[in-house]
């Protein structure tokens, strides 16, 4: 093994010396209007402990109900991701104690769950669609919330809880390391921030992580290329945001294969990404984890989905982004590349949608809103949703510019000014003056003008140097306010010369 001397040189090296197989278990918080077994709101703005009842604070006697709406987004989701749905599926009590768990144990999915066998395609390192496996997806229940009091956690002498969260839905998707596994940080990237772009089209998750509505936990292991059989496995839990997830698989794999270099053993075990150190650290090992001890809910029946339910949930599936990609390119000749980002999120795809009918010209529109209208977003710190500009007054001065009514650049200023004061763009091309001039009497007379002005430079191009015209051009462009149709301006110059 030759020594290297860069950290990226030291990755290629690895990369080569072992392969790294990762696998996700996500939990996705449901964008529910009520609790999975009560009536409670689903509202994570509450004030504390504003939305509880004796079910979700698991008061003795208190019978749970299931959410019908919880069962659908779960089945929409495993539709989404390829999975099987099964006609029978029942909830299981997962036994644990934790001072934010009132029941002694978590309403979970354990033999049956409602989706199995799942995949999402994601692109592979090799450039070709992969289709990362799915086990399987099942429905359960959030746990409240430990508020620590003040101080850190170590050294405040009380604790709150928020019961809000309790019983809030959740899909668990779990990945499977025996199909398609994920082999690298950067598919591991890929894959989830499609999971999370999927989630939040098909409108079940908002999927914020820094809300905790997405979280995730990450099984990583390593062995020799072409080896058969998996080596042991580190899981990391709950990491925060996709760039905590990526450094923490970037260190996990570092720190395996450092073992193996050095002929000693991987343990299996949990581990925590220490947010402040960037490193994971021991958790529990495997004679630790625990043992929930699962059983079938007496609580609740069994659960039939009937083939007409199923059905139905996938007639009502949305277009998922993959097909956006396909259409856009397909029926509208938009480039792969910007078909993508503008499949992004689903409100900016719905805006564009919107603008098509109305638009001459797809391709200036795809423009329009990657270079321009993103622009002015950022600049506002706004998303889509709170975009001040509609589709129709948008459509209408891409139509402005691709007529020739007014030049791009005027255009641009007109945007600025939608976007400031929401007036329509036809008031404010008028109120500026920025129609494009196009009338050959009064173009000529500007060019003439600017040849008078600028004599020596007029000199020099009938000596026979070219280049200069382009300065010539442009101080007619000034002139005129940016309004002069350039090519236009740039033929008249080049037949007085
Ligand atoms: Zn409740
Ligand atoms: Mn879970």
């Amino acid at each position: 093994m030759p020594v290297t001397s860069s950290g990226r040189q030291e990755q290629r090296v690895r990369d080569m010396e072992y392969e790294v197989i990762i696998c996700f278990e996500v939990h996705a918080e449901l964008g529910t209007k009520t609790k999975l077994f009560c009536g409670c709101r689903n509202d994570p703005a509450a004030p504390p402990n504003a939305n509880i009842c004796p079910v979700c604070t698991g008061q003795p006697g208190a019978l749970p109900v299931l959410n019908r709406r919880a069962v659908e987004y779960c089945v929409r989701a495993g539709l989404a991701l390829n999975c099987d749905i099964n006609a029978g599926s029942r909830f299981a009590r997962k036994n644990y104690f934790y001072p934010d768990l009132p029941k002694g144990y978590q309403i979970s999915q354990y033999e049956r769950p409602f989706c199995e066998n799942g995949w999402l395609e994601i692109e592979g390192d090799d450039g070709r669609p992969y289709p990362v496996g799915i086990r399987r997806i099942h429905l359960e229940e959030d746990a409240g919330k430990l508020v620590h009091g003040a101080g850190s956690f170590e050294t405040a002498d009380f604790s709150l809880v928020d019961f809000n969260r309790a019983s809030v839905p959740l899909i668990e998707i779990v990945g499977d390391h025996t199909r398609n596994p994920l082999r690298s940080v950067r598919e591991a990237r890929a894959f989830l921030e499609k999971m999370q772009q999927i989630l939040r089209y098909i409108g079940v998750s908002d999927c914020s992580m820094e809300k905790g509505q997405l979280r995730c936990d990450v099984n990583v292991s390593i062995r020799p290329p072409g080896e058969p059989g998996f080596g042991n496995r580190s899981e990391i839990k709950n990491m925060a945001s996709f760039r905590f997830v990526t450094e923490a698989l970037e260190h996990e794999i570092e720190r395996q294969a450092g073992l193996l270099r050095s002929g000693r053993p991987v343990v299996q075990e949990t581990r925590l990404f220490d947010e402040e150190r960037r490193i994971t650290l021991p958790m529990r090992s495997k004679e630790d984890a625990p043992d929930y001890r699962y059983f079938p809910d007496p609580d609740l029946v069994e659960i039939q989905l009937d083939r007409e339910t199923v059905e139905a949930v996938g007639r009502a599936m949305p277009e998922l982004p993959d097909q956006r990609v396909s259409r856009l390119v397909r029926d509208l000749d938009i480039p792969r590349e910007e078909a993508a980002v503008l499949t992004r999120d689903r409100a900016v795809s719905d805006f564009f949608d919107r603008c098509t009918p109305l638009c001459e010209d797809a391709t200036r529109l795809s423009r329009w809103i990657i270079k321009d209208l993103f622009r002015l977003l950022n600049q506002a710190g706004l998303d889509m949703p709170g975009c001040p500009i509609g589709p129709e007054p948008f459509s209408r001065l891409v139509n402005l510019v691709a007529g020739g009514e007014v030049t791009e650049q005027a255009a641009r200023s007109v945007l600025d000014d939608m976007f400031r004061t929401g007036k329509p763009p036809d008031v404010l091309v008028e109120e500026k003056g920025l129609r494009s001039i196009r009338d050959e009497k009064t173009l000529a007379r500007m060019v003439d003008e600017v040849l008078a002005e600028h004599p020596g430079v007029a000199a020099e191009i009938r000596g026979g140097r070219v280049e200069p015209i382009n300065f010539l051009v442009g101080m007619v462009m000034k002139k005129s306010s940016g309004r002069a149709d350039a090519a236009r301006v740039r033929e008249l110059l080049k037949e007085r010369l």
